[in-house]
């Protein structure tokens, strides 16, 4: 049974603004599925209004088997953890834990151990009697995902929860996160515009642009076989080099690009019915491999010249030129190719998208 369902959701704010459009999917009982995609998307219009803060314009919502699109959120039977904690400043940590019971009229035992019972799941029973001025960010962070828990709600709502927290912080609430999911099993819709949280969080992925499902898969089966230029550049970092031109045949597959520039390409990774026509050639940064010296630019490789080198520790970025094109190329530590110097490159086998320049569509 699928916990949350939608069916053509669509939402257009009073303005006239249409925010989501023809939104379909479930999260299945007890998944934890991520919403991902630039500001400006559509993801947390979603989350609203699956949490009942907006109104669904058109299209079904199911929660459970009950359609709730004319349910009160305090009827849904889901708890909301928001970007912005939102603790009550006056109240110790176990008041701010335990106040939403205490309005939903449960008696002082049952308040207290449920407020317990998340305490200790999360780390918080050191800290029940402070108030949320003397917390760290982590630990307010971790006081409003208790506020959540203590409910036992059907489904978890939870919107940016992690970007108020520095780059360390964020990683390791990202880990607890994932152990808390783990452990309830409990069913988790989970909205952020970082990819890392959606590749790392999520076990199914919807990424959205411009209030538009672009793909719905798992982590990896998105960043392996994109269905457009958007997922495919969305998803990565440093982003998918992507280099239109016309597909040629000669000496094996080749693209040429707009300045002549010509790009031998692995034999078997192009459809052949595209020779002739512009595509959009998509490479990981990856995926492009140092060839043994020699054949400079020479069959199935190029050579870009290279512009800025930086290494990370564990791997090194390259930026480079190909013609007028940038590109970035990931090679393993330690190799330094001099700015100025052509690199000589393939693109590894198996591994290039291609793209339809006009519907942005991937082509097989
Ligand atoms: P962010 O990551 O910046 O929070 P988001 O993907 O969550 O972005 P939403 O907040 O869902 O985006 O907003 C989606 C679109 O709807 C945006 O273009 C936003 O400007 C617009 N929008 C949001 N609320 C309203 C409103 N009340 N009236 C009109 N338009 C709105």
């Amino acid at each position: 049974m699928a916990a949350v369902q939608l069916e053509e959701v669509r939402k257009v704010y009073p303005d006239g603004f249409v925010a989501v459009e023809g939104a379909s999917f479930e999260v299945a009982d007890g998944e934890l599925l991520v919403l991902v995609g630039p500001s400006g998307c559509g993801k947390s219009t979603l989350l609203r209004m699956i949490a009942g803060l907006e109104a669904v314009s058109a299209g079904t919502l199911r929660i459970g088997d009950r359609v709730v699109n004319e349910v009160a959120p305090k009827d849904r039977d889901i708890a909301m953890v928001f970007q912005s904690y939102a603790l009550y400043p006056h109240m110790t940590v176990a008041e701010n834990l335990g106040f939403g019971l205490k309005l939903r009229g449960y008696d002082r035992a049952a308040v207290a151990e449920r407020v317990d019972d998340a305490a200790r799941t999360l780390g918080l029973e050191e800290l029940l009697q402070r108030r949320p001025a003397a917390l760290s960010g982590g630990q307010r962070q971790r006081v409003a995902l208790g506020r959540a828990l203590v409910r036992k709600p059907q489904v978890f709502l939870l919107d940016e929860p992690l970007s108020n927290l520095d780059a360390k912080l964020r990683m390791s609430m990202r880990v607890e996160i994932a152990r808390l999911h783990r452990r309830l099993g409990a069913t988790m819709v989970y909205v952020t515009h970082d990819q890392i949280e959606a590749m790392t969080l999520g076990q199914r992925i919807v990424v959205l642009d411009r209030g538009r499902i672009q793909q719905i898969d798992a982590p990896m089966a998105l960043y392996e076989k994109p269905a457009n230029l958007f997922v495919a550049t969305f998803l990565g970092s440093p982003a998918m080099n992507v280099l239109r031109g016309v597909l040629v045949s000669e000496d094996g597959p080749a693209l040429v690009l707009d300045d002549g520039t010509r790009l031998a390409l692995p034999a078997d990774d192009v459809p052949g019915s595209r020779f002739g026509t512009r595509v959009d050639i998509g490479i990981r940064p990856e995926h492009l491999l140092r060839r043994g010296g020699g054949d400079e630019g020479g069959a199935g490789g190029l050579a870009p010249t290279v512009d800025v080198v930086e290494p990370v520790g564990n791997e090194v970025f390259v930026n480079m030129t190909l013609g007028t094109h940038p590109l970035v190329a990931r090679l393993p530590p330690g190799e330094l190719p001099e700015p100025g110097t052509g690199l000589p490159l393939r693109a590894a086998p198996g591994r290039l998208h291609v793209f339809d320049p006009e519907s942005g569509r991937r082509l097989e």
